[in-house]
């Protein structure tokens, strides 16, 4: 048996072995993923090198990783049949500490190698065969790489910074690493070491060395308090989180471990619109496929290739799923943040995928990765390449673009915040409008307009982009504010999420025209244009001795309804309606819901109501009142007058004073009729 030499690991490797097995990583299961991506870096060697026509000791092995549990003993062993390591490599990659055997070996290959030929061949083609994802127009600043670009081999090789091996040592007190390089004569060797300051290196000879193959074996006795790896269950849900996309098969105490294959790695036009599905529900387990797929890879301003899809499912992230939102984060394959909130602003938080850049350390700690300038540039070129992609299906698929706004356009909205790219937001944004095309669906079905649509039917000289809030479209289009506009053809926007209001505030304008409510509408903004509709025939104006009554009875209601009102007046504004809600100062009325939303007040706000006197309704209040001013119809009326406009407002809080009323007076009303009838 060959002596073994103890050996000092090189520089303050004491110190740094120290900090870097006890602090670098809070999540001690990583070590696993370490020891898989070097165990993988060594086979994607032996691939490239064999496709290079290299030839290597024992060509016809099968490339694949075994883990081995051994409870009795409480060793866990990864071996691979990649490239293995000589004893110098030994020496200098497993005993120096950041040096990156797999660095190296990146480094050498780009020196021999000729300059890759690049791409010539046109993309046109991938784009026809593509059955999902769309061809990508390059933005000004980003550089995408062809759709059929391949991606070397070498690129594949996930080690660099040569400190992810000594991961091991969180939870082994002693390792074994016995190796056969592929490139060597054949000889073998075992590294040992606890990991505080020294290792062995010693030749195998006889019986021991007889039956070694080409490639390497990690053998770490774990500590006592980390035997919870020698569960295959365990073992299994480490591999799955963080090691599902390496490209090598894994067998755990020889049962193959399924890895799922780095679809966003593979060239576009070979994918199939199946395994954009499969991969999507892998990602979401959601039940239907996704609405659209953005797949791209991006040279430049950095290098990475995303996988992103819109899913076709309403998402819950106001509520449930308030942090299940983000992009997966992996460099070169190997998972380092899932649900990465960085990727992507809360306005794209629907999107489900995965980011994989080769610009990034794989042993990036969290903290870091929140400043990382890699990070932000590729967060910039997702929203810019996000944002074209639905700039081409608002054009050319509207079906689509319409069903991708009705499930995710209540996030979208929150664009508005985003002041680089406002711009291109706004005209991306749908609204609910009073407007129907001839022939066009009513109520829930109705179909929604862009900002440039409003503009293209607006009247000539109209100054403003109107709006009504309003719970929805039919309550909008009773709305009595909106009645003027109705009668001179002014369309309105009809907003019905409490965030509408907002993001038209936030906004403010579009191309010149100002967003402004109906409620605040004065006599002036309207008063150039001409009727369109009749209006009502007008009621012959009122006596002046009637106009005093009127004034007592308004005086009556406002006693009627006491503190649940500012004021009771008459309005110069109503035609069709018998009477409306006011607010003094100005603020919408589903502004102000909304602020009380937050403020968790469910009072009803007090208003003025505005009453019309020519409306039948109230002359005939009018008459009942004239005859006798303690009439209980005048109460009745009064109060039901009022829930009336709060139903219509969206305010009212109990419905069954409401209902019973109008029973009673239904009641009432219909046995008249049948009396007077002598039915
Ligand atoms: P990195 O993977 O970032 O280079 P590591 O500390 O994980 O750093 O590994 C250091 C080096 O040790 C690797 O670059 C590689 O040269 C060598 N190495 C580690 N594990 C293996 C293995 N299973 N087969 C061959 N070489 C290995
Ligand atoms: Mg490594």
């Amino acid at each position: 048996m060959a002596e073994a030499h103890t050996r000092e690991f090189r520089a303050e490797t004491r110190k740094v072995l120290n900090i870097l097995t006890h602090s670098l990583y809070t999540n001690r299961e990583i070590f696993l993923r370490e020891l898989l991506s070097n165990a993988s870096d060594a086979l994607e060697k032996v691939r490239f090198m064999q496709s290079k026509g290299e030839s290597l000791r024992d060509a016809d092995l099968p490339l694949e990783i075994r883990i081995t549990l051994d409870k009795e003993n409480k060793i866990l062993s990864v071996a691979d049949t990649g490239i293995g390591m000589t004893e110098e490599e030994m020496i200098e990659n497993l005993g120096t500490i950041a040096k990156s055997g797999s660095e190296q070996f990146l480094k050498d290959r780009e020196k021999d190698a000729p300059q890759s030929e690049g791409s010539a061949e046109s993309t046109e083609e991938a784009d026809k065969a593509e059955p999902n994802a769309e061809a990508t127009n390059v933005e000004e600043e980003d550089r995408l790489a062809p759709d059929d670009a391949p991606r070397s081999d070498a690129s594949q090789i996930i080690g660099r910074f040569g400190v992810g091996f000594y991961s091991v040592f969180m939870v082994a007190d002693k390792v074994e690493v016995t190796s056969v390089s592929a490139q060597g004569d054949g000889a073998a060797h075992v590294w040992t070491s606890n990991g505080s300051g020294t290792f062995t290196i010693r030749e195998l000879s006889g019986d021991e060395a007889k039956d070694l193959k080409r490639g390497t074996t990690v053998k770490a006795w774990l500590k006592e308090d980390a035997s919870d790896f020698l569960e295959k269950f365990r073992i299994e849900s480490v591999i799955r989180r963080h090691s599902n996309f390496l490209p090598f098969p894994i067998l755990v105490d020889g049962e193959r471990f399924n890895t799922t294959p780095a679809l966003w790695r593979e060239p576009k036009f070979s994918i199939k619109k199946e395994q954009y599905d499969d991969f999507y529900r892998y990602l979401t387990y959601d039940s239907k496929a996704s609405l659209d797929v953005i797949h791209l890879s991006v040279d430049a301003p950095v290098q990475f290739t995303t996988l992103i899809f819109i899913p076709d499912s309403e998402q819950d992230l106001f509520r449930e799923q308030r942090d299940e939102w983000g992009l997966d984060l992996y460099v070169r394959r190997v998972l380092i943040a899932k649900d990465n909130h960085d990727l992507i602003p809360n306005y794209l938080a629907f999107l489900k995928g995965v980011v994989d850049t080769e610009d990034l350390p794989l042993n990036i700690s969290r903290e870091t990765l929140q400043e990382n300038v890699v990070l932000r540039k590729i967060s910039q070129t997702i929203v810019r390449q996000v944002l074209s992609h639905l700039e081409r299906m608002a054009k050319n698929d509207k079906e689509k673009y319409a069903a991708f706004w009705k499930l995710h356009g209540k996030y979208f909205k929150f664009a508005f915040n985003d002041f680089v790219y406002r711009d291109r937001v706004a005209p991306l944004m749908r609204f609910a409008t009073t407007w129907t095309p001839e022939g066009g669906a009513q109520g829930k079905d109705a179909e929604l307009t862009s900002f440039d649509e409003y503009l293209s039917r607006m009247k000539a000289d109209q100054k403003h982009i109107w709006y009504i809030a309003a719970p929805s479209r039919e309550a909008a289009l009773l709305n009595p504010h909106f009645e003027r506009f109705r009668r001179k053809g002014i369309e309105a926007l009809i907003l019905t999420d409490a965030v509408d209001e907002f993001a038209l505030e936030g906004l403010g304008k579009y191309r010149d025209h100002e967003f402004k409510t109906v409620e605040q509408a004065a006599a002036a903004d309207l008063d150039a244009f001409p009727d369109v509709e009749d209006a009502a025939p007008a009621a012959a104006p009122l006596e002046e001795e009637d106009k005093a009554s009127f004034d007592k009875l308004v005086e009556r209601m406002k006693a009627i309804l006491g503190d649940q009102v500012k004021g009771v007046r008459v309005s110069d504004r109503l035609a069709g309606s018998p009477a409306l809600l006011a607010s003094e100062d100005g603020v919408s009325s589903s502004m102000e819901k909304f602020m009380r939303v937050m403020q968790k007040d469910d009072s009803i706000p007090k208003k003025i109501l505005e009453l019309n006197p020519d409306h039948p309704l109230l002359r005939a209040l009018l008459r009942i009142y004239k005859a006798d001013p303690e009439n209980g119809l005048v109460e009745n009326i009064t109060r039901n007058l009022f829930d009336n406009t709060l139903l219509l407002d969206g305010y009212l809080n109990d419905p069954y004073a409401m209902a019973e009323r109008s029973l009673k007076l239904m009641g009432e009303a219909a046995g008249w009729y049948a009396d007077l009838r002598k039915l």
